[in-house]
This record gives C-alpha cells, sequence and structure tokens, in this order.
C-alpha cells in the first residue's frame, strides 16, 4: 500500500471517530503508550485515535522516515510502535520535553542507539556520509514547511548549546 492509501485510510478513520483536525500548537502532550485507560469504550475509542492521530502526524512530518538513518518505516508500523518510536529529540534525562517540537519518528535501533544523546550529539557521533545525510534531511524538512523552525532547532542543537545562557 503506498503512501496515498495510507494517508486517505488514516484520514478517513480519524474524520469516522469524529476528531476535527487539530493545529499542531493544540497537540501539546503525547500519552504513554502503555497507558491502560479504565473509562468507557468510547472515551477510550477518542484518546485512542486522538493518540494515533498524533502519532500518524509525527510519521507524516518526516515522510514516514527515521529522522535519523532515513530508513522508510511503515504507517502501521509507527502507530503500533513496531521496531520505532515516538523519539524524544533532546532527552528528557537532558531536561528535553514532551511538546510537539521536541518529538519526531524514529526507528527503535536509533532510538536505542542514541540513548541520552542530543540529536545532534549522537549524529556527530555517526560517520560523515551519516551526519551529511541527516543535515540534508534536515534541510529539506525545513525547506518544505514540514517541520516547525523550533524543532529544526532541537534537532540541531548539541548538548553544549543547551543551557548556554546568552
Ligand atoms: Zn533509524
Amino acid at each position: 500500500m503506498g503512501f496515498f492509501q495510507f494517508d486517505q485510510q488514516y484520514r478517513s478513520f480519524f474524520r469516522e471517530c469524529k476528531i476535527s483536525s487539530a493545529k499542531d500548537s493544540e497537540v501539546v502532550c503525547i500519552q504513554e503508550e502503555d497507558t491502560v485507560c479504565e473509562s468507557s469504550p468510547w472515551t477510550e475509542m477518542i484518546r485512542r485515535s486522538g493518540f494515533c492521530r498524533k502519532k500518524y502526524k509525527l510519521w507524516e512530518e518526516t515522510q514516514g522516515m527515521c529522522i535519523y538513518c532515513g530508513k522508510s518505516i511503515l504507517v502501521d508500523d509507527f502507530i503500533n510502535g513496531n521496531e520505532s518510536d515516538i523519539e524524544h529529540i533532546i532527552p528528557q534525562a537532558l531536561g528535553g520535553s514532551s511538546e510537539w517540537n521536541n518529538l519526531t519518528c524514529s526507528c527503535r535501533q536509533c532510538n536505542r542507539s542514541k540513548g541520552d544523546l542530543t540529536a545532534m550529539d549522537y549524529m556527530l557521533s555517526q560517520s560523515s556520509a551519516t551526519l551529511q545525510d541527516y543535515l540534508r534531511r534536515l534541510r529539506f524538512l525545513i525547506s518544505a514547511g514540514l517541520i516547525t523552525k523550533e524543532k529544526y532547532i532541537n534537532l540541531m542543537t548539541p548538548k553544549t548549546l543547551l543551557f548556554r545562557k546568552v
């Protein structure tokens, strides 16, 4: 199934769940994937579909690629958390938030290898070719208007610049 079909499928799924389309600014915090919800089935469906929509938007933002290695991730795999994760660009261990501009789409292998490094520090630890690909990918995403300027800055920030006083 191609991107267009996935896109149609998920857009119609969200419509069916009566979820109006949210602006990025409204997408503040993503609940933990494993949270067990004990409320009514209807509430659970809304909650889950909202979660899926946020994941879908993160996936769409990188054009279905792992932000770090560029590997393609199927939307179903990302939604279901198969070998792929919502990734904190600035890790929580360094004070990174779970707000939209600090989240992206990553394959599990990169997510695990990255550990508690910032995205930029992780990429600086890779080969020069891999780093260049990453920078090219970011330039494409920002110039195509797919990611916000704030997210771009987070993706380019090494730990040494995190707490710098200007
Ligand atoms: Zn990857």
